[in-house]
């Protein structure tokens, strides 16, 4: 199948390769000329494990293809994914300026029938609007789908060649052929591919991120419960995640949610509750404890300091929002730096992918190690803000020799309490007793 996919970031970027893996020819645009111009040369633009074995393969193979003109792009595909950004607006709905843009453009130059898909993440009744602004110039027939992209980054690739489902809302038929056969070879496991209408397919994906925000902030809150009530968070959550109703997954406690969907996905629920005149109570609390949980350790660390961090430095290590990721887009790392500075610390940061990123954000505020253990010469103690692997089992002794004080705040509990008590650490973590 020839199919376009307008949009090249990391949802874009990896759905273009993908479907190019599984034998479409895919034709990727963007706006952004250096994005385009960089993918053509074949540098990726993004970090995705697994990603570049992909991109090399079908680039040579000529199935994959980048452009900034839309019209060329989209010259004789079938299915026109729509991967665009929906940035909170200033009300915090899902601001559409992008999807709609793009859509009032496709009217204009749309020469045969093809699906367009909203991949983005978009709230209750864009296909209508998406179909709207089509409509207003389009000279052939076409159809819009909602197939909201349930992929993580860090495991985009492996989530999108063997998704747990696919979604897709539409009504038309001819629509729905079309989006099963692209779907096929990536479901071949039996995977369920769940057709359903539009509005049900734009809300099952707010869902989705808003159940997960809510489960992750409602370990937070049983972990900051079992610190004042000398419970350990570690064995609740191994006695809880055992019972098959809740789960394993998503249990872990930490120093809040970040990333490029579940705060800006939750804060659109929100506001598409308002919309329709539901107070949905739950995701008010979500937002409000997460936002509180992101700095959780800062009272810790003040108290530690005699209340006072001017001229202390501090090493942080991890700046992506999460592991396996370069995307810092609300990561709690950032609010962090940016209270440690306020209260007068001098921030020293490491991460294994997302130096770049922050020095675009940050630039010069803090100090750029070149390693983990560069980032510890000298500083005043250690905050772990992201669990990449590389800190799970770190040379200790090195940690020790390194900082003017054993002392770690980890905001990632990755450490067993006992090995820190023997190796001499105070350890402050999340839902257990801290290590003085
Ligand atoms: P992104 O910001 O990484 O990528 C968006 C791309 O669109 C950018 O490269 C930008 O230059 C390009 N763009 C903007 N305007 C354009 C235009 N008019 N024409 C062509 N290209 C244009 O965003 P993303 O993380 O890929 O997210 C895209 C959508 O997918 C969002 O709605 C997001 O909520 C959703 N989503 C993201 C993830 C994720 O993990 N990142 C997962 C599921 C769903």
């Amino acid at each position: 199948m020839k199919i376009s996919v307008v949009g090249t970031g990391y949802v874009g970027l990896v759905s273009g390769t993908c479907f190019s893996e599984t034998g479409n020819t895919v034709t990727c645009v963007d706006i952004d000329p250096k994005k385009v111009e960089s993918l053509k040369k074949g540098k990726l633009t993004i970090y995705e494990p697994g990603l570049e074995v992909l991109f090399e393969r079908n680039t040579k193979a000529g199935r994959l293809n980048f452009t900034t003109s839309l019209e060329e792009g989209i010259e004789g595909a079938q299915v026109i994914f729509l991967a665009l950004p929906t940035p909170p607006g200033e009300d915090g709905s899902a601001d559409l300026k992008y999807i709609l843009g793009v859509a009032d453009d496709l009217g204009k130059i749309l020469k045969d029938y093809a699906v367009i898909v909203d991949k983005s993440t978009v709230p209750v009744g864009t296909a209508e609007k998406v179909t709207a602004a089509i409509a207003k110039n389009a000279k052939v027939d076409f159809d819009v789908v909602s197939n909201p992209e349930f992929l993580r980054e860090g495991v985009a690739v492996d989530d999108f060649m063997k998704p747990d489902r696919v979604v897709v809302g539409t009504q038309s038929q001819r629509a729905m052929k079309i989006m099963e056969k692209l779907y096929a070879p990536l479901v071949r496991q039996g995977n369920p591919v769940i057709f359903m209408d539009e509005r049900s397919a734009e809300m099952t994906k707010y869902a989705a991120n808003s159940f997960l925000a809510m489960k992750i902030t409602f370990m937070n809150e049983i972990a900051n419960l079992c610190e004042r009530a000398g419970a350990d968070v570690d064995n609740v959550r191994r006695g809880i995640g055992t019972d098959s109703r809740i789960g394993k997954r998503f249990l872990f406690p930490g120093i809040g949610y970040g990333g490029s969907c579940f705060p800006k996905d939750v804060q659109a629920l929100g506001k598409t509750a308002s919309e329709f005149d539901y107070d949905f109570k739950i995701l008010k609390s979500v937002m409000k404890v997460n936002d509180k949980q992101k700095t959780k350790m800062m009272p810790q660390i003040k108290e530690y300091f005699g209340g006072d961090l001017k001229g202390k430095t501090i090493a942080l290590w991890g700046l992506a929002f999460k592991p396996h990721t370069d995307d810092i887009r609300e990561a709690p790392a950032l609010y962090n730096i940016k209270s440690l500075r306020r209260a007068g610390a001098k921030v020293v940061v490491f991460d294994p992918e997302a130096m770049d990123n922050v020095k675009g954000v940050v630039g010069r505020k803090v100090k750029y190690a070149k390693s983990m253990y560069e980032a510890l010469e000298g500083a005043d103690a250690l905050m772990i803000m992201t669990e990449w692997p590389a800190f799970r089992t770190p040379d200790f002794d090195k940690i020790k020799s390194s900082l003017k004080n054993n002392v770690i705040f980890d905001g990632r509990n990755l450490y067993a309490l006992d090995e820190m008590e023997e190796k001499g650490f105070t350890y402050y973590s999340i839902g257990r007793k801290a290590i003085k």
